[in-house]
């Protein structure tokens, strides 16, 4: 199942595959966290890299709705954030190698929306 995402940026930073896999600064090249590939609608990432270099992500595979966040957390599943509802594994922050960060992400199975924000 071949998906086109409708809206890909990337700013300071690299991916290892078309919209999933391992998350790199652009900068200094560390790896920074992983994300799964078929699990997600949205993805904005943003964060500050040890290095001190900014950079963030966003991809969009169908139309932004008006979804409701949702107050519940992500769950960790052998250091997988995963969807609370369905248990989808999304993805992997590697909070090692960054200063803050923060994201939104919507579930692909339950089109439910989650953000956080986190300062390291
Ligand atoms: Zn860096
Ligand atoms: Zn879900």
């Amino acid at each position: 199942m071949a998906r086109v995402p409708r809206i890909k940026k990337l700013e300071s930073t690299r991916l290892a595959s078309t919209y999933g896999g391992w998350i790199y600064c652009g900068e200094c090249g560390q790896s920074i966290g992983y994300l799964c590939y078929v699990t997600y609608d949205h993805f904005r990432f943003a964060y500050k890299c040890k290095c001190g270099s900014r950079g963030s992500i966003r991809i969009d595979f169908e139309q932004e709705n008006q979804n409701i966040y949702s107050d519940k957390k992500l769950i960790t599943i052998k250091n997988r954030l995963c969807c609370p509802e369905d248990q989808s594994p999304l993805f992997t922050v590697l909070e090692k190698n960054l200063d803050s960060y923060n994201y939104e992400i919507e579930c692909v199975k339950c089109k439910t929306k989650y953000a956080e924000e986190k300062t390291l």
